[in-house]
């Protein structure tokens, strides 16, 4: 069911069909707020009164024309000042393909340097989503080399690839910012563990490296970006037996994924941060999120019929 629904993700005639669907739009706003930058500024605001920060990222990747990267480009220096009016604790997550990294890689670098420059101005910061495996490499470069310039970049890793350990491990001596996730996409065992079982060993293998004493440089943060309750609670035990600083992590989740899971973590005084992802172009993120949870797929099913 995961690959059937991770391979439908890519494929333009059924994105077409299903985005002119109402009873598939209507199963979307489970999982975002609405398509409008205003939509997802209002959902974080209404998080804000329960100690819950947030990231806003605008759907959409692998862009085929640099005039769509450069609009990208412009939303998001836009939605840095709104977050900045709105008095917001709300940062931004962006894809490189997004910024241009498919057409032009030294377009996709200017681009990100605009954005850091607008977040210094605006005391914010930027994340790098980790996209496909064959962008792993741009992305890490794209990574080092505004980290080598300022503290307001953080990045996505995935547990589910075998190289992610040998990342993490180039990464701690920058005291890098670090968002820890399963892995989102469709990819063949030759790059990926296939089972459950060591993605999530690797998951917890990766954030207490990220966690041992040797990582926790200034500006170092961990992400803990994961709905898996057994596995994030195993990893808040480890933490509280280590003594660690609350400074030091972070929990991440997506808009509407364990809303009740998210309040209980927020009501604990947990630092938590919520995802909202808003845009028009939200089919193969949508898929994904079904593919992570087939019973979603009943979900939609049930909305079909009202
Ligand atoms: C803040 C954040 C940022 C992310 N950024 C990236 C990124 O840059 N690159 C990338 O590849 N991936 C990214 N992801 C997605 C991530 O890789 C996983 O695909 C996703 O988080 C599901 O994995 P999980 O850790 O929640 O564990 P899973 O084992 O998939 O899920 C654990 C449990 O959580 C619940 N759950 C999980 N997903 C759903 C869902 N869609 N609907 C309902 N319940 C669900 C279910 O109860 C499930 O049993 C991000 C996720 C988060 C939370």
């Amino acid at each position: 069911m995961r690959k059937v629904l991770l391979a439908g993700s890519t494929n333009p005639w059924l994105r077409n069909r299903a985005t002119r669907t109402a009873f598939v739009r209507r199963s979307v706003s489970r999982f975002m707020p609405g398509e409008q930058i205003d939509d997802a500024i209002r959902a974080a605001a209404e998080l804000k009164p329960r100690g819950i920060t947030t990231i806003l990222t605008k759907l959409g990747e692998n862009l085929t024309a640099v005039e769509e990267a450069e609009e990208v480009t412009l939303h998001y220096l836009d939605v840095l000042d709104r977050i900045a009016t709105a008095g917001l604790d709300a940062e931004i997550s962006v894809k490189p393909t997004q910024l241009g990294l498919d057409l032009d890689r030294a377009l996709c670098e200017r681009n990100l340097d605009r954005l850091i420059a607008r977040a210094e101005q605006r005391n914010n910061f930027i994340w790098i989503d980790m996209e496909g495996s064959p962008y792993v490499d741009p992305t890490l470069d794209l990574f080092r080399r505004t980290r080598a310039k300022t503290a307001r970049i953080g990045i996505a890793l995935q547990a589910y690839l075998y190289r992610t350990e040998k990342d993490v491990e180039s990464l701690v001596p920058l005291g890098a910012r670090i968002r820890i996730v399963k892995g989102a996409y469709l990819e063949p065992s030759e790059v990926a563990f296939p089972r459950k079982g060591d993605v999530d060993a690797n998951y917890f293998k990766l954030c207490t490296r990220l966690l041992a004493p040797d990582a926790r440089k200034p500006g170092a943060l961990l992400h803990i970006a994961t709905h898996d309750i057994p596995l994030a609670g195993r990893l808040a035990a480890y933490i509280a037996q280590q003594n660690m600083p609350s400074s030091a992590y972070e929990f991440a989740m997506l808009y509407g994924i364990q809303r009740g899971q998210q309040m209980r973590l927020a009501s604990e005084g947990r630092r938590l941060r919520v995802l909202i992802s808003y845009g028009e172009y939200w089919f193969p993120w949508y898929m994904r999120r079904l593919a992570e949870r087939p019973a979603n797929v009943w979900f939609v099913v049930r909305t079909m019929f009202g």
